[in-house]
């Protein structure tokens, strides 16, 4: 079996125990003082394995069989889970889940932000995991999902997903993770398709019609809209195929193409034009309502984004006299939620599109007290203190940030030190650099008080949190105008106060 030398090779059968889980939710054992990465097997199993891939210390091998089962084992609700790359832990029980997430990101802060880890616990809120119901269990959460089409092996079409790191298509009309509905309007696609010869696109020859099918779907308002992504400007009969539609789901408000012709992974192309219907559907998060196009940045889990926002929000501790900016506000979700408690908000994200939807969700909702910013968060937050003075700055009192996943940049970081706001309220989709930028905010004049994970993404590795930091040191320039002084001032010189 193991040579001495070399640690396991290709093809050796390994029996190991699991004790504990990647990043990527695999399954890691040791067995001889090697290390074993295991897909497929979850903390707690004895697994039969096979190695296919073998390093001087570690080997990666494929899970042949279980020999006894982990506690948190569970079967997988999907049969697809193990060949379909969108979901890393459906065989772990969902209260394993949550505990793998918050260790997750406890681990993060430790290593990564050098905080203790004994404070890291006294100061953690317990992770929200999604509320289960008995039939759905923690699935069926997305409000978007995009299927790509292709064909089987006689030519017919085919929708699916990905398997893991390829771009084969495993053919599935109904991922658990979207709604059910979604797999009554991908057969009416793909009936329709091979009614009217519409083909399905093959990305290896750049040639065919239809690439994806967008579904999305607003919870509150019950909407749905189906964009079907192609490589051309029309399909046959679009009329018969709006019909075919509206007449199987009744709840379709939004029937679009969007044209890509170019040779990239990039799923949807730049013009959209509505065949049936409205160009959006709407839905509401936070009481407050947005308008959703096929295009928009949306929260994919709204019952779980709105839990977190709240969370925000209550971090923000607003009174109704405050300053915030929401940095990487995307369309304003975040902004419009503080909008409705703080005097002033100011949003910035890098995409035009996003402010022009940030700008008029804030009008749909009659909400007159958010300003937003097209720009890098590391450019304008900058600029907007440099071009202020000491006395005539607009003190924020919050800063609230979502960045991508590879967090802020530093001197968005270094601008948020010198503006000293009262509060940091950092939203987090990667703890990695969570861990990093929070190490770099709690040097000297921040401390952190609070973090609580919430599950955004079940049965996927992916985590989300949300941070509270305290400023601890006095501010350095006491000369700040804060919000409420500043309407004071307007006020006593019935005009506009500088800044
Ligand atoms: N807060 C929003 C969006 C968060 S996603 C919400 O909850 O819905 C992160 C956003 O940051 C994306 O919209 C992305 O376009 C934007 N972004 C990425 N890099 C940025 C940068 N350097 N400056 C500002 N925004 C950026």
């Amino acid at each position: 079996m193991k040579t001495e030398k070399n640690g396991f090779k290709k093809n050796d059968i390994v029996t190991v125990t699991i004790t504990d889980m990647d990043e990527k939710g695999q399954g890691i054992g040791k067995a001889d003082g090697f290390t074993l990465f295991v897909k497929d097997a979850v903390v707690g199993d004895v697994v039969e394995t096979k190695v296919m891939k073998a390093k001087t210390n570690y080997a990666f091998a494929k899970l042949m069989k279980v020999i006894t089962p982990s506690p948190d084992r569970v079967s997988p609700a999907c049969p697809m889970a193990r060949a379909c790359g969108g979901c890393q832990l459906q065989e772990l029980s969902y209260e394993a889940e949550l505990r793998f997430k918050e260790n997750k990101v406890k681990n993060h802060l430790v290593r990564i932000g050098g905080f203790e880890e004994e404070f890291i616990e006294s100061i953690k809120e317990p992770i929200v995991g999604m509320t289960q119901t008995a039939e759905d269990g923690p699935y069926r959460y997305r409000n978007k999902a995009q299927y790509p089409v292709g064909a089987d092996k006689d030519g017919n079409p085919v929708v699916g997903f990905y398997a893991g790191r390829t771009h084969d298509i495993i053919p599935n009309t109904d991922c658990l993770l979207g709604r059910k509905v979604n797999q009554k309007i991908l057969l009416t696609v793909l009936d329709y398709m091979k009614s009217y010869d519409a083909k399905p696109y093959d990305e290896t020859e750049h040639k065919g019609l239809i690439r994806h099918i967008l579904i999305r779907e607003g919870f509150t308002s019950g909407e749905i809209m189906v964009c079907l992504i192609v490589n051309g400007k029309s399909v046959p009969k679009e009329e018969l195929l709006c019909e075919r539609l509206v007449n199987a789901v009744p709840e379709i408000a939004s029937i679009c193409l969007n044209t890509n012709t170019e040779k990239t992974n990039v799923i949807m192309g730049n013009s959209t034009r509505v065949l049936w219907g409205r160009e959006s559907i709407s839905d509401e998060l936070c009481g407050i309502e947005y308008a959703i196009s096929a295009r928009s940045f949306y929260q994919v889990n709204p019952v779980q984004a709105e839990k977190l926002y709240s969370k925000a929000v209550e971090y923000a501790a607003l009174t109704g006299k405050e300053s915030v900016w929401d940095l990487y506000c995307g369309i304003g979700t975040i902004s419009l939620c503080m909008a409705k408690k703080a005097a002033k908000v100011y949003g910035v994200e890098i995409i035009p599109e996003a402010i022009e939807d940030a700008k008029s969700n804030a009008a749909r909702n009659g909400i007159s007290n958010a300003e937003f910013f097209v720009g890098k968060a590391e450019e304008v937050l900058p600029a907007f203190y440099e071009k202020t003075t000491d006395s005539d700055m607009l003190h924020p009192d919050v800063i609230v940030v979502d960045p991508p996943r590879k967090g802020c940049d530093e001197k968005c970081l270094e601008t948020m030190l010198a503006m000293e706001p009262e509060r940091i309220v950092y939203v987090s989709c990667d703890s990695a650099t969570l861990a990093r930028d929070l190490k770099f905010l709690c040097s000297e004049k921040y401390e952190l008080k609070a973090w609580q994970c919430y599950d955004q993404f079940s049965r996927t590795v992916h985590t989300e949190s949300c941070v509270l930091l305290e400023r601890v040191s006095n501010r350095k320039a006491d000369s700040y105008v804060k919000m409420e002084d500043y309407y004071r001032i307007k006020d006593a010189e019935g005009g506009e106060a500088n800044g």
